[in-house]
């Protein structure tokens, strides 16, 4: 069906760990057309993760092309797109040459636990303790900071770019933003807070970069170009494409994945909390437009930056989540689909006493444990792969629960429902265990595409699409499937004392 005269459109880059993608959505918020491609995961070493910075931004070029071809099948015309917006993984790291624009390493990927010994020494380096006061994160290998210094030390292209003031660093919406715009012919540089918040360079109270930060990682900021801080939602600050068959669209809306996630969830308001199952799992809770720096293991993010309007999340990461399901398929094959993880699990009545730390990476919040490996407990001669494909499900969802008592305790308040998105959301069971666990509600929206949609809506609000936060509010929320709590408290209470044993016995582990 032809759009109705006059209809707007608005693009959305979404930009995962595992794939790429690119969504079109009308002014109702509903998706129109869709292209997404998968691309490579480089393992160079246990505990790395790489990507190509290149083979990124070509995948997204590509999806850009693929939905705009069916988009146009249907009968719309592409000017009827008024602008885009770009969500993506946060954290990973990318360097690159500022006169040539070209990549100097692979970008280290947010899970990558290289960083693990300088790290370490970071903790014995005087100011350490200041650092999640002023910046909102703990110091582990997870925010982009480690990763830079790591790359300067010991890869020798990277250290002479820094040397002789040609290094850029960005996470992957600047470099895409950089790259989009024409590279060095614009050289549009910028991010927005919700990224940049990621990096441990940013002040979480001025949203601005910090010289005591900075000092503290030994950074000279004359060697460095760091990509300008500017509003989630700006007009004119992200630039606009120079290739695909959306050349001259300008980009409008700038979001880190799980903020982006928080918006599309319609999340706009203090108290409201959206859990997303995707590579890793994020639960964010917004705390409104002053930061909650928190004494029990969370971090403290910018949900979004629209211009007037800042509102700050406490935020439990897990770096684990769906794609644990991918390692017992990919490494395991105990299924040829992740869907088909939901029906392993059911052959067996419930996890036959196996516990799955699924710490591949460390375990994130609330534990912060970097040197953590995965690790299952309990395995009998009765141990079926059944078994652990729940112990699996059930290891994302255990994490879940740590970080809404950790939650409680930050804000003083309980939580009466969580709203879920993200691949893994799709498994009814794994849902259902959530709400066992956590005892309240979850609640599933009938619109999955959460994340594409909060960068959408970024875009759309800078350039009139939509009036206002208010005016989103209601669009395409209907359609929800609601899993009730089902297991007693008491019996909750018991898995989960079981697990928290488990995750105290992965401690210490160093190969
Ligand atoms: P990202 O945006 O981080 O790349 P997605 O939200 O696309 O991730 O989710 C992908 C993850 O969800 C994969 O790791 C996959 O194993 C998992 N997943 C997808 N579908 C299902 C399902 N039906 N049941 C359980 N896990 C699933």
């Amino acid at each position: 069906m032809n759009g109705t005269f006059n209809e707007s459109f608005v693009g959305s880059i979404d930009q995962g760990t595992t794939s790429s993608r690119f969504l079109i959505f009308n002014e109702r918020c509903e998706v129109v057309a869709s292209h997404q491609l998968e691309f490579t995961q480089i393992y160079p070493q246990p505990g790395w993760h790489e990507h190509d910075p290149l083979e990124i931004v070509e995948s997204v070029e590509k999806c850009i092309d693929g939905a705009i071809a069916t988009f146009q099948a249907k009968g719309h015309s592409i000017n009827a797109i008024k602008s885009i917006g770009i969500t993506n993984q946060r954290e990973t790291t990318v360097v690159w040459n500022k006169e040539t624009g070209e990549p100097l390493y692979n970008a280290i990927v947010w899970t990558d636990t290289r960083t693990q010994a300088l790290v370490r020494k970071l903790k014995e380096r005087e100011g350490h303790e200041k650092l999640q006061s002023l910046s909102g994160l703990p110091l582990s290998t997870y925010p982009s900071a480690g990763k830079l210094l790591w790359l300067i030390e010991n890869i020798p292209r990277v250290r002479d770019a820094y040397e002789n003031g040609t290094l850029a660093f960005g996470t992957i919406d600047a470099w895409l933003i950089y790259k989009l715009n024409g590279a060095t012919e614009r050289d549009v540089f910028v991010t927005d807070p919700s990224n940049a918040s990621r990096t441990l360079f940013m002040n979480i109270h001025t949203l601005q970069y910090d010289p005591v930060l900075l000092s503290f990682f030994h950074l000279d900021q004359t060697k460095v170009h760091l990509p300008t801080i500017v509003h989630s939602s700006d007009p004119k600050r992200f630039g606009s494409l120079s290739s695909t068959l959306l050349t001259g669209t300008p980009i409008t809306g700038c979001l880190g994945d799980q903020s982006a996630a928080l918006v599309g969830q319609k999340g706009f308001s203090a108290g409201q909390a959206k859990n997303t199952y995707g590579t890793g799992c994020f639960l964010l809770y917004n705390v409104g437009p002053s930061p909650v720096i928190s004494t029990h293991g969370l971090l403290t993010t910018i949900a979004f930056d629209f211009q007037g309007q800042v509102s700050y999340a406490l935020e439990g990461s897990i770096a684990v989540g769906g794609s644990s399901v991918k390692f017992l398929k990919d490494n395991f094959n105990f299924i040829n689909e992740s869907e088909e993880i939901s029906a392993l699990a059911e052959t067996v009545e419930d996890n036959g006493g196996c516990v799955f730390v699924t710490a591949f990476s460390g375990l994130f919040a609330p534990y912060w444990i970097d040197d953590a490996r995965g690790t299952i407990f309990g395995i009998t001669t009765y141990t079926k792969r059944g078994h652990v494909a729940r112990a699996t499900l059930e290891a994302t969802c255990f994490q879940t629960k740590a970080i809404l008592q950790a939650m409680e305790k930050d804000s003083g308040k309980k939580l009466r429902e969580l709203a879920v998105d993200g691949g893994m959301c799709n498994s009814d069971l794994a849902m259902q265990t959530q709400a066992d666990l956590i005892s309240i509600p979850v609640n599933r929206p009938a619109m999955r595409e959460t994340t594409a949609l909060g960068a959408a809506i970024a875009a759309g609000l800078a350039v009139g699409v939509w009036s206002s936060l208010k005016d989103v509010e209601t669009l395409n929320a209907d359609g929800r499937t609601t899993f009730n709590p089902a297991m007693t408290k008491d019996k909750a209470d018991g898995m989960f004392a079981l697990w928290e044993k488990a995750v105290n016995m992965t401690r210490g582990w160093t190969n």
